[in-house]
């Protein structure tokens, strides 16, 4: 085997929307690409219950099923998706080195994709109550609280999306937003305010979550009066936005100063050769399709990469 054999052309960190696109594309550039999915396959898409606003899917598509396909897709091709997760990245000389759990992999080319997290309240009991009636995701714990009262924290599109979402099972769902204006798009806003399960406390936040073993009520306190008063709940589902996983990157990549890695229209990272797509590198749009978007832009770029590095 010659030392070449043994370098893969370019690795992808991350398999959601951004990654896979981006597989897609290495692939169909006959670069079998190498995407280590991370501990959440198919990103955050896959934790929507539905996405109406991806291309192509006119009635919408669920977003575990939107996450299948987009494999699928980049699988037909050539990529190989393994379940492991990057550790640790040397980009300070070529072939770049990227570590697992499991092994050292050399790399002439990186894409990274790792998507972002949700932001924490950073309250009292949010940290003990996570799990026993605190969540940070309305998919795959909303079935917990079938017939119960539950309080959503957030005023984005997340918020009111899981809002809605959570109606199907809980009896009430009361939205805590410190401000009185939603930065949520109009068409939530109107079916959150038509939705007769929906309750809202405004120019509020939340300053501590209350239960013993499990949730039962909350702190609010309005930011015009100082009034505090204690809402009764099973559930507090927070939603106040999210912050790139990008911390295996500090001192080795550009970043803006939330985090987001710094990039070129070409998804080019400050060090040739690695890029970055999606929410590592997006603190603006955050979208299903922007992120595929900057996915398949960042193969491209990998691809003439490549191709100059050959020469
Ligand atoms: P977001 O748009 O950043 O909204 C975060 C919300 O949380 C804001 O209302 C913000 O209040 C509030 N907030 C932030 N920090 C807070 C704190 N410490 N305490 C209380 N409230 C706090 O985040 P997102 O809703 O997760 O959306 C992220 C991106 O994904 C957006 O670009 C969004 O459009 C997109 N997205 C789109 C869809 C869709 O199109 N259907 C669905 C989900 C997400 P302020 O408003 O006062 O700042």
């Amino acid at each position: 085997m010659s030392e070449n054999e043994s370098i893969e052309s370019v690795v992808i960190i991350g398999a959601g929307p951004a990654g896979l696109s981006a597989a897609l594309y290495a692939a169909r550039g006959e670069l079998k690409p190498l995407v280590l999915t991370g501990m959440q396959p198919g990103g955050q898409a896959a934790l929507t219950f539905t996405i109406e606003n991806y291309p192509g899917f006119p009635d919408g598509v669920g977003g575990p099923e939107l996450g299948e396909l987009f494999q699928k897709q980049a699988e037909r091709f050539g990529a190989r998706v393994e379940f492991d997760s990057a550790t640790d990245v040397d980009f300070s000389s070529q072939p770049f080195k990227v570590k697992t759990y499991n092994r050292e992999i050399l790399a002439n080319s990186v894409i990274i994709a790792t998507g972002a997290s949700s932001v924490h309240l950073d309250v009292p009991g949010e940290a003990e109550l996570a799990g026993r009636g605190v969540s940070y995701c309305a998919t795959c714990d909303g079935w917990f609280f079938k017939d119960k009262e539950v309080v959503v924290v957030g005023g984005g599109d997340s918020a009111l999306e899981e809002a809605l979402f959570l109606t199907r099972y809980a009896s009430k769902v009361t939205i805590i937003h410190r401000r009185d204006e939603f930065r949520a798009g109009a068409i939530l806003q109107n079916r959150a305010r038509d939705n007769s399960k929906i309750q809202f406390i405004l120019e509020s936040v939340v300053k501590e979550i209350r239960g013993e073993n499990k949730v039962t009520s909350v702190l609010v306190e309005n930011v015009k009066t100082g009034k505090l008063t204690d809402v009764r709940t099973d559930g507090v589902f927070i939603f106040i936005g999210h912050s790139p996983n990008n911390e295996m990157y500090a001192g080795k990549l550009e970043m803006d100063e939330r985090g987001y890695l710094s990039v070129d229209d070409r998804m080019q990272t400050s060090v040739p050769g690695v890029f970055a797509c999606g929410e590592a590198a997006d603190g603006e749009y955050k979208q299903v399709v922007t992120s595929a978007g900057m996915g398949a832009t960042a193969a491209i770029s990998a691809t003439r990469y490549l191709e100059n590095l050959e020469n």
